[in-house]
């Protein structure tokens, strides 16, 4: 089963559920709050972290840009 990363719209708890297959992520509930609809966040959150290391090398090999 995948493991996905879900944000609550309500209140931004970020918390981790298994979704099978057909499940939708409607189903799922926020464990804070208790409310409906989290937004799933697998992509969002790889892409973010991934352009905020490139970032960071980046200011490493090329300082002069960032100033
Ligand atoms: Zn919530």
């Amino acid at each position: 089963m995948p493991l996905y990363d879900f944000e609550c719209r309500k209140c931004q708890f970020k918390f981790e559920a298994f979704l099978k297959m057909k499940e939708a992520p409607d189903a799922l509930t926020c464990p804070e709050c208790g409310s409906d609809k989290p937004q799933k966040l697998v992509t969002a959150f790889q892409t973010n972290s991934w352009s905020s290391f490139l970032d960071t090398m980046e200011k490493k090999v090329n300082p002069q840009k960032f100033k």
